[in-house]
Formats: C-alpha cells, sequence, structure tokens
C-alpha cells in the first residue's frame, strides 16, 4: 500500500523503492527516482550491484540472483528481470497464497544490456505507466540504432562530429553497444563513463570508448569522424566547443511528440525509450494474468481507464517516481562528482533549461496528471 515514504508492505515489513529513509528497502534500480540514499538496508538484483553502488556508494546492500527467493517477515521476496536497465527488477511478493508484483520500470523491446522482461504470474500487479497512451509505440529498436548509425556515417563523410545526447545511466550503454562501432571512433562525456564503467564489470560487453576529456581541447580533428555520447545536461554548455563543426541529436522516448523535439533544438530526434510503449504495456500486464492492476506514474488515468474497459479492478498509487528530468540532474551531480571535467560550472544553466522543457514536454501529452484514485489503496 501508498504510505507517505512509498509503496509499504506491511506483512514483510519493508518498502519498494522508498523516496524518503526507512529501515529496508528492496530497490528495482538504480535510476535515481526510484533509488535513494538514506534507507538502512538495501536488497537488490545482484546483476544491478555494481551500477547501484557506483551511485549510492557505501550503503548496506544485500543482493538476490533473479528468481533466488529470500523469506522477509511473513512474506517470501524474489526478483525478476524488468528489461528495462542492468539490473532492473520486477519484485514479487508471496504472502499467505497471494502473488503480489510490482514492477518497477519496465520495458519489453530487446536490449543487449541487460536480461530480457520475464512475465511473472500475480493476483495484483503494480505498474508503471510511463508512456501508458496510444500514441506512444516504438519502432522496433533495430530500426532506431541503423537510423542512428546512418546519421552518424553521413557526418563522418562530412568531417562533422556526431554529438548524441542520452540519459547517462541505460540509455547510453545501450546506445554503446547497440550501434555500429566501425564507423569511427566513440567518445562520451565524464559523466557516462562510470556507469560504463560499472557495465563492463558487471561483463555487458560494450566497444571501446574514450573520453573526451582526455583529448586536447584545440584537437579539434579528432572528433570528425566520431561519436560523442553526452547527457541531456550537457546540451547549450561550452563544452560542445571543442567539436567545432558538429551535428547534434537527442535519444528519448519523449522524441515522440514533436513540441519536444522543436524544444530542444536538435538537429534530430530518435525515438528511443527504455519503457515499456501502449501495446507493451498492455501485453505485459495481460502476460501477468493479474485481476488487479495498480498504476504508479505516468499516465495514469487513461491506463487505470483502458484495464476496467479489459474488466480488470484498477486503481493507482500516487508515487513520486518521475522520469527523465530526475536522471538528467544526477547525470551533473555524478560529472560533478567526478570533476573529470572543467566546463561542469559552465552546465548549470544548460541544466536549468533541460529541466524546464522536461516540465513543458509533459505539458503535451494530454490526460497525464498523476492523480490518486481512491478505494485502490488497499493491500
Ligand atoms: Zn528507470
Ligand atoms: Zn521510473
Amino acid at each position: 500500500m501508498a504510505r507517505p515514504e512509498g509503496l509499504y508492505c506491511a506483512a514483510g515489513d519493508f518498502y519498494i523503492d522508498p523516496w524518503r529513509p526507512v529501515e529496508r528497502a528492496v530497490i528495482t534500480h538504480a535510476h535515481s527516482d526510484h533509488a535513494r540514499f538514506g534507507h538502512r538496508h538495501y536488497l537488490a538484483s545482484r546483476p544491478g550491484a555494481n551500477v547501484l553502488l557506483s551511485r549510492l556508494p557505501g550503503i548496506a546492500l544485500q543482493t538476490l540472483a533473479y528468481g533466488e527467493r529470500l523469506a522477509i517477515g511473513g512474506t517470501v521476496v524474489s526478483l525478476h528481470p524488468a528489461g528495462h536497465v542492468l539490473g532492473s527488477a520486477q519484485v514479487r511478493i508471496e504472502h499467505a497464497g497471494r502473488v503480489w508484483v510490482a514492477s518497477g520500470d519496465y520495458k519489453l523491446d530487446p536490449d543487449p544490456t541487460c536480461d530480457a522482461f520475464e512475465p511473472v504470474r500475480c493476483e495484483t500487479f503494480i505498474t508503471e505507466s510511463t508512456f501508458g497512451l496510444p500514441i506512444y509505440r516504438w519502432d522496433p529498436p533495430q530500426n532506431v540504432f541503423d537510423g542512428i548509425d546512418s546519421w552518424w556515417r553521413h557526418n563522418a563523410a562530412e568531417g562533422r562530429a556526431s554529438v548524441l545526447f542520452c540519459y547517462s545511466f541505460g540509455k547510453a550503454q545501450r546506445v554503446l553497444a547497440s550501434v555500429d562501432a566501425g564507423i569511427g571512433p566513440i567518445f562520451c562525456h565524464g559523466a557516462v563513463e562510470p556507469l560504463n564503467r560499472a557495465y563492463r564489470d558487471a561483463g555487458v560487453p560494450l566497444p571501446p570508448v574514450r573520453l573526451v576529456s582526455e583529448i586536447e581541447r584545440k584537437d579539434k580533428a579528432m572528433f570528425r569522424q566520431a561519436l560523442i555520447v553526452a547527457p541531456p545536461s550537457a546540451q547549450g554548455s561550452a563544452w560542445l566547443k571543442r567539436f567545432g563543426d558538429y551535428s547534434d541529436a537527442f535519444a528519448s522516448g519523449w522524441m515522440r511528440l514533436r513540441g519536444a523535439r522543436r524544444r530542444r533544438g536538435v538537429d534530430r530526434g530518435f525515438v528511443l525509450s527504455d519503457h515499456a510503449d501502449w501495446p507493451s504495456l498492455q501485453s505485459a500486464i495481460q502476460a501477468t494474468e493479474a485481476g488487479r492492476v495498480i498504476v504508479t506514474h505516468g499516465s495514469v488515468e487513461p491506463m487505470v481507464r483502458w484495464l476496467r474497459e479489459q474488466g480488470l479492478e484498477a486503481g493507482a498509487f500516487e508515487t513520486q517516481y518521475g522520469d527523465d528530468t530526475v536522471e538528467a540532474d544526477a547525470a551533473v551531480a555524478d560529472q560533478t562528482a567526478s570533476a573529470q571535467d572543467s566546463d561542469v560550472a559552465s552546465h548549470a544553466p544548460a541544466e536549468q533549461a533541460d529541466e524546464r522543457i522536461d516540465r513543458i514536454d509533459r505539458i503535451d501529452q494530454p490526460e497525464t496528471r498523476d492523480e490518486s484514485i481512491p478505494g485502490a489503496n488497499t493491500s
């Protein structure tokens, strides 16, 4: 059930992705709106341990392999792949013969950097709904990466750098693992590198990637054939000057919205998301065979309405899970902490602009108010 601290399981006395400090937290994945500092005990998936510890160093972390069962209070808890980012997990809770599953964030599309989403049968399914509107339908990822490759190839042929903005954890590694590394050298921003390292340490193969800051500032020629992967917060910053002539692009599910593309002001928008699109949300929910579905974040109302039309019991929990904005902030924090780049200070205005844009983008979507539906909070 929903408490001010987060989603709470009374039978096991633990929280899932709490946003206020608690005694015992089960973490679905290391994105900063789901994994926060301040809890006494953390439980998360073993494949996600590297990334989680790189973002929250020093936490008291216990890990479970996917599918491994652990008794907590009167419950049995296990974690199952969510296909969202490395280590992302759905939380299965069994209590008195009843099964609940909390999805965290998830996607069904193939992703070489993490385990595929596993449908888990349950009576009650708690689902995200970030892109829970019929307008959100993703092309097959291979088509999107072909598009990124041809944009990069074209720029390289013209002697122009290709700067791709995407979130530093998850999206960046998925892009790195999926583009054609034979087109030219690949560089990344200082905020992306610690995540690359955590992925490699976890055994995820990524192509060789160099840090932009290793290259002398006047050495612009180094970047003419290159793909440069940078967080959205780098957009509009002085950091970009070193590339000379460049084309820029943004990879995000929000690029599906024309207004978002326009306001981003980039040359290209690639529609690439680590969340399930509308058809995938529906098929994932159906695969659980749940009779009751609770929607957490994103387009809550349209999803609840659709679920009720399917004859399911449906409601909403109000949560503080956000979307990409928080991620962009985290990227800046990471970068400031690592201080690998001398342009850190100049990123602050870009970051603010970023937040503003993300807020405007949300207004673009009809019917996305986060509204709790009374009567749903029964657990
Ligand atoms: Zn996430
Ligand atoms: Zn989320």
